[in-house]
Order: structure tokens, then C-alpha cells, then sequence
């Protein structure tokens, strides 16, 4: 498996987790059934295999760092504002508050500030930017120094929470580790390592232990952006291989199609495209497309190895 191969398949991965979880979002673990229909049922009365705002943001970024070149704010802005205006299926509360404002002309960090001072951080800290933000480790998997500066840079242009921007980086991290084909146990302790003193840091370390377990995620406090990481990292560290992975995740409930979504991009990364369930992928809506986009990522992946 080659680098080329952990790229695509991170990518694939996040939409397939993202298709595969969303006819299930919000539902407590009770409530989801078992076993799981995958990608068989519509979503918002969009046909099965169909991906949400996460895998449409992920989209958004990667091609905006094959085609900038790297991270370019201002650029990612613009799309995620197109897609916002072209009047998706959903988008997160967050996000569509932010993006409001940036239509009216804000400046995007800025108007994220201002939700998040409006709000208050009990409601503030959701998954909007950690449930997309995997691409950008594909793209600097061989300049992790540059993610600990980019990673909270783009959560904060949605998701100013300092909690978010530590699930952000340790998820892209670990997404960057793994492209470079380092081992997934080193992965997930280097990544908490370096997010271990930053806001939310060591609940996140526990949360990897204690998610689906000990501590629900299926509960009002469903969409939180330290459980997204969390599941995502134990089922990277936990599974014995995509789809039983995946299958768990959504076993959970909660916010099954972003927790999928991060669990997919770590997971595809760790087993590469040719890791991923063929029956899933030739179901995924948009696939050909999705997958170009995530080869257009491969030099860049490449760059500083
Ligand atoms: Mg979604």
C-alpha cells in the first residue's frame, strides 16, 4: 500500500462513513437497528448512498488545497459560502449561522467569534469543523508542524471553541500519521501527545478509553465535537478492519454520519482505498468524483517527504 492509496482512501473513507451513518443521525444506540442496513435506506429523501454537509465541506477543502496549492482561508471560505447558498439538504447549526454572516460580507473568523461569544461554550463546541477537516492531513501528512498551526486555523473559521480546535488537530494528526504508513498505535499516541495541554486535550485522551462504553454518545450532548474525535480514534486503534469499524460507530447512535465520517477518514487511511468495502464503495454517490478530488491530493501529501 502506498501513499497514493492512504490518500484516496481517507477521503473515500469519510464519505463512506458519512453515507453509511446519515439515515441513522440522532438516533439513541437503542434505536439504530441491528444489523445495520448500509448504505440501503434514503436520507432526506435523497437516494441510499447519498453524503451530507460533511463529506460536502471535506469536498469543499480538499479541492481548495489542490487547487491553492495548500491551506488558503479566504478560498475554502468562498466555497463552503457557495455550497451554503446552493441550499444543501443540511448544514450544522454553527456553520449556518457563521456563513450567514460571512453572505453579508463578515470576514468568516470573525463572525465565528461573534456566534461563539453569542452562544455561550455550553452549545459551542460541535463537530462542524472537526467532522471535515481530515483532507488537511492528508495534504500535509510530511508537514505536521505546519497542521499544529492549520488545523485550529480552520476550525476557527466556523468553530472557534478551543475544544474544537484540539479535536481538529488531533484527528489531523493522526490522519497525517497514518498517510506517512506509521504504525496506528504510535498514530494515536502521538496525536494525543501533542493536543494533551491544549483546551479539552485530556478529556479527549479519556474519551478514546471510555466512548461507547462507559460514557454514552448518544445523549443531548450528542454532537460534541471531543466525542467525534474520540469515536473516531478508538475505532482507528480498536477495529479490526473498515466496515466492522464503521458498523460500530453507527451502532452508537448520536450524531452517527459526522462520529462515521471522522471514523471513516482515519479508518481509510489506516487500510488504504484498496481496504475499503468494494459492495459500499460502488454504492457511494459521487464516487468517481470524490475519488479525483482525493488523488488531486497526492502531491501535496507528497511534499516535504
Ligand atoms: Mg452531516
Amino acid at each position: 500500500m502506498d501513499l497514493a492509496d492512504r490518500v484516496v482512501g481517507s477521503v473515500l473513507g469519510l464519505a463512506l462513513g458519512d453515507a453509511v451513518g446519515a439515515p441513522f443521525e440522532f438516533l439513541r444506540a437503542v434505536n439504530v437497528p441491528d444489523p445495520l442496513p448500509a448504505l440501503e435506506l434514503p436520507w432526506m429523501d435523497l437516494p441510499p448512498g447519498s453524503t451530507t454537509d460533511d463529506t460536502a465541506m471535506a469536498r469543499n477543502l480538499a479541492r481548495s488545497l489542490s487547487e491553492r496549492g495548500g491551506f488558503d482561508a479566504d478560498d475554502l471560505v468562498g466555497r463552503h459560502l457557495e455550497w451554503f447558498l446552493s441550499d444543501p439538504a443540511d448544514a450544522g447549526t454553527l456553520t449556518r449561522r457563521v456563513l450567514r454572516r460571512v453572505a453579508r460580507g463578515e470576514d468568516a473568523e470573525a463572525a465565528a467569534r461573534a456566534v461563539w461569544e453569542e452562544r455561550g461554550p455550553e452549545v459551542s463546541a460541535g463537530n462542524g469543523s472537526v467532522m471535515y477537516c481530515a483532507p488537511l492531513g492528508c495534504a500535509y501528512a510530511h508537514r505536521p508542524r505546519e497542521l499544529v498551526e492549520l488545523a485550529p486555523r480552520l476550525s476557527a473559521l466556523t468553530h472557534v471553541d478551543g475544544r474544537c480546535r484540539t479535536a481538529g488537530l488531533a484527528v489531523t494528526l493522526a490522519v497525517a500519521g497514518l498517510v506517512r504508513g506509521e504504525e496506528r498505535e504510535a498514530v494515536v499516541r502521538s496525536a494525543l501527545d501533542a493536543v494533551r495541554e491544549r483546551e479539552g486535550g485530556e478529556e479527549l485522551e479519556h474519551l478514546v478509553d471510555v466512548v461507547g462504553s462507559s460514557r454514552a454518545i448518544d445523549g443531548p450532548d450528542q454532537g460534541f465535537c471531543l466525542f467525534t474525535a474520540a469515536v473516531g480514534l478508538q475505532a482507528m486503534v480498536r477495529s479490526p478492519d473498515f466496515e466492522r469499524g464503521i458498523r460500530r460507530v453507527v451502532s452508537l447512535g448520536g450524531d452517527t454520519d459526522s462520529n462515521a465520517a471522522v471514523a471513516g477518514a482515519l479508518l481509510g487511511a489506516l487500510v488504504g482505498e484498496s481496504g475499503l468495502p468494494a459492495a459500499w464503495l460502488r454504492r457511494l454517490r459521487d464516487r468517481d468524483a470524490i475519488r479525483a478530488e482525493a488523488e488531486a491530493l497526492v502531491p501535496l501529501a507528497a511534499t516535504g517527504s
